[in-house]
């Protein structure tokens, strides 16, 4: 195993830095792909979602659309790079069955999104930032199904075409955790922008993870001189579609040149899949080069020109992004562990947010999500958005505690009446009286009676004044937890003689 966070992987001369940079396909939330009418919906049947144009038919000819080109800029803006004011569309040439026209229509030399970065969140609290080198617009290739029949291969064309961001990452990841917690990071980001919906599962976000290995200090070598001489010769993982594979994979290449190396070898670039079944990458094909793909500029479309007022425009509608999220809350007091817990998922911010929309105070419902809810969930397997409590019946039950209607020990209560049964929770609290005793004689009367039955302990509670507590205590026991704990502190205190805080 590798050590300090994964940066490091021992081998028998000594210890080696990992070196990640990555080229993350993302697919462009779009209802039409990236240069014909088609659809796009997953999962639909087979080839039903097939142009001429897709299909590669003679003549026909690729129309942009506008909003995949969109899409792109916004994820650009998101990613803090600049944006091209003009970009090419190149031909990619291969030769593939999935691939109809024999050639991508992808972006080369002169992609639309330039450079930009990320701040990456660690487990341990620290920031990081990764320089992202460029986006291009590119189209997706169909999909080859070898299972279907026994002599024969078809292929499914429904995602030919579709639009796809790819994003390449500098080499500026240390190690597995780092490189998982970039894609986190990138997924967040993409999914808050409404680019992509990042669903790994379904493979609209897909990571070639390039990984290297060099000796200490030459991670910061390349840093300081920008000189690739300093890392060691990289191996491309294809296609690492979940979070989980991503260290599994990284951990095993990085191992596997540790002990090429060590025993006097050299490392072969070259390009290797990931079989998650057997924990290992094995070699797909040596690494091509960009003249094996004759790129040359597509004829058939026009340079794509891009004018300041529109990016101007894209800019001003762009959401709250997670960094400026987990500042601002943090600005309301919030701790940046809860913070960071929050922003992580579109879905939680949402839900948090719709809280405090409700009128809860933004630490309170932080507190309250991170202590009471979130484990709940957790423990049922459930989601904020597959759970059974809405945003407003936890502002009902946290107002409740605000304005002293119940004790924060009660309101856990209610959250459970209301996780099993839903409905209002104000409504609970009255059907069971629940509701915190904060009338004062009624306080006192239930104080008295607990002094008067124990007389051996009022001497001793003269005495030692901690022993107010064991009556703070029994006052509460006797109701039921709803009388106000303050008050009965009160109370008891005067009622000992004890001076307040004693
Ligand atoms: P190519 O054009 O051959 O694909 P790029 O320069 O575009 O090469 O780099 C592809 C990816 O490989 C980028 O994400 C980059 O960060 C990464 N990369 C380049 N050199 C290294 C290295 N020595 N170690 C790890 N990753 C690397
Ligand atoms: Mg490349």
């Amino acid at each position: 195993m590798s050590e300090r966070g994964a940066r490091l992987i021992k081998g028998a001369t000594g210890e080696w830095e990992i070196v990640i940079g990555m080229e993350v396909h993302a697919q462009v939330l779009s209802n039409a792909k990236l240069f014909s009418g088609a659809a796009t919906t997953f999962g639909a049947e087979p080839n039903s979602q097939v142009s001429f144009v897709d299909a590669a038919m003679p003549g026909m000819l690729p129309v942009i659309n506008r909003k995949c080109v969109e899409q792109a800029i916004r994820t650009g803006l998101g990613l803090k790079a600049t944006i091209n004011h003009r970009s090419v569309f190149d031909r990619k040439n291969y030769f593939y069955p999935d691939l109809p026209a024999g050639y991508q229509i992808s972006q080369y030399k002169q992609p639309i999104v330039g450079a930009g970065e990320v701040t990456i969140d660690l487990p341990n609290g620290e920031s990081r930032r990764v320089g992202i080198e460029r986006l291009h617009l590119e189209q997706d290739a169909g999909k080859s199904l070898h299972d279907q029949h026994p002599d024969y291969s078809y292929v499914d064309l429904n995602r030919a075409g579709v639009a796809l961001m790819e994003i390449v990452t500098k080499p500026h990841m240390r190690g597995s955790e780092e490189a998982a917690a970039f894609l986190r990071k990138l997924r967040a980001i993409v999914r808050y922008l409404g680019t992509c919906d990042g669903n790994m599962d379904e493979g609209s976000m897909r990571a070639d993870v390039n990984v290297s290995v060099c000796r200490i200090g030459g991670y910061d070598k390349f840093r300081e001189t920008g000189e690739l001489k300093h890392l060691g010769i990289r191996c491309e993982i294809k296609n690492v579609n979940s979070m989980r594979f991503i260290a599994q994979a990284v951990e095993y290449e990085a191992r596997r040149q540790v002990d090429i190396l060590e025993s006097g070898g050299t490392i072969a670039q070259e390009t290797r899949l990931f079989d998650a079944r057997a924990g290992e990458t094995r070699s797909m094909r040596s690494k091509e080069e960009a003249h094996d793909y004759r790129y040359f500029p597509d004829p058939d479309l026009l340079p794509l020109e891009i004018d300041q007022a529109w990016i101007d425009e894209i800019a001003r509608s762009l959401p709250e992004l997670p960094d400026e999220k987990k500042a601002r809350l943090m600005a309301a007091g919030l701790s940046a562990y809860d913070a960071a817990v929050l922003v992580a998922e579109k879905e939680t911010a949402d839900y948090f947010e719709a809280m405090v929309a409700e009128g809860v105070e933004a630490k309170a419902a932080a507190n309250w999500l991170n202590n009471e809810y979130f484990g709940r969930l957790n423990k049922a397997g459930l989601t904020v958005t597959t759970g059974p409590v809405t945003p407003a019946q936890h502002a009902a039950i946290l107002e409740m505690v605000a304005s002293n209607i119940i004790s924060g020990k009660i309101a856990k209560d209610v959250l459970d009446i209301v996780w099993q049964e839903g409905g209002d929770p104000r409504a609970h609290v009255e059907a069971r009286g629940l509701r915190q005793v904060t009338d004062t004689s009624a306080i006192e009367a239930a104080v008295d009676a607990v002094i008067a039955a124990n007389p051996d302990k009022v001497e001793e509670a003269k005495k030692k004044p901690k022993l107010a507590a064991w009556f703070v205590g029994q006052v509460m026991k006797e109701t039921r937890g709803k009388a106000n704990p303050q008050a009965v502190n009160a109370i008891v205190n005067d009622r000992l003689g004890i001076a307040d805080g004693g």
